[in-house]
């Protein structure tokens, strides 16, 4: 699944790709949207919110759109063959001039007033990449974790209420990082910190593979846990393991080295 980087990978392709021109194709292959059009409106920006992305257009509507598990944008030459759409799996199309953004296996999409932006992200904790988050968005985050307790810092961390953008690539990294056992009760960990380290993990992510001029944001992530089940660990060698982070049918796989993050002594 996306993380918060990947969106903001996206974002900034969208926007590299959109932003300033007007709009002369819309296709929305979604029950919800189908009709609605955005021709001879011009494109004001796209930004993230978590796994959210809002493209705003001059007359105040907004398209929101979100990957889900499996879906992405790309921008191609409108005179491109992949501009074109023809993928069963795509859900929008946007067209100007030059360039042609095409969204696949989109895993929602509704088009709101520019105003109403906020309503469908009022339940999200703090954008993890905000610019604001180290002063903004962390108090926050720690007293909305407060309400989860001792719940193991996995959960709290991939809980989008506590903080919004961190899912399972981030949390396993975060958590090796940190040498925390997925299953520790937050509360008596370092969640401060915790959250800190999780955004400059992702934040490195953005950077290290900003959208180049093809709107390719392949993802430029070097992961030390996540995936390595069975693996030796970077540090001490011992085979990674892999666990269930959350309960049915929520549960997520969780990386970790028994070693380096082994259980705190009760
Ligand atoms: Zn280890």
């Amino acid at each position: 699944m996306p993380e918060g980087d990947i969106l903001r990978r996206t974002a900034a392709a969208l926007d590299h790709a959109l932003t300033g021109a007007i709009v002369v194709r819309t296709e929305l292959r979604w029950p919800s949207a189908a009709g609605t059009s955005f021709d001879g409106r011009t494109v004001l920006g796209t930004h993230a919110y978590g796994k959210h992305l809002f493209t705003r257009f001059d007359d105040a509507r907004t398209l929101h759109t979100h990957l889900r598990m499996d879906g992405f944008w790309r921008t191609h030459a409108t005179d491109s063959p992949q501009a074109r759409g023809r993928d069963p799996f795509v859900r929008a199309v946007l067209g100007t001039a030059d360039r042609t953004a095409v969204g696949h296996r989109l895993g929602m999409l509704d088009v709101v007033p520019t105003r109403d932006e906020r309503a469908l992200v009022a339940r999200l904790g703090p954008d993890v990449l905000a610019d604001d988050f180290p002063e903004r968005g962390l108090p926050e985050a720690l007293v909305r974790a407060e309400r989860r307790g001792a719940a193991p810092v996995a959960e709290v961390l991939l809980d989008q209420t506590v903080a919004a953008g961190i899912g399972t690539i981030y949390t396993a990294e975060t958590l090796f990082a940190r040498r925390l056992w997925p299953w520790t009760p937050a509360d008596r960990t370092d969640l401060a910190t915790a959250l800190m380290v999780a955004r400059a993990l992702m934040l490195r992510s953005v950077t290290a593979t900003s959208p180049t001029a093809t709107g390719e944001t392949a993802p430029g992530r070097g992961t030390r846990v996540h995936g390595h089940a069975g693996r030796p660990c970077h540090r001490c060698g011992t085979p990674i393991a892999v666990g269930t982070a959350r309960r049915p049918p929520m549960e997520r796989p969780i990386f970790w080295c028994p070693v380096c993050q082994a259980a705190p002594a009760t």
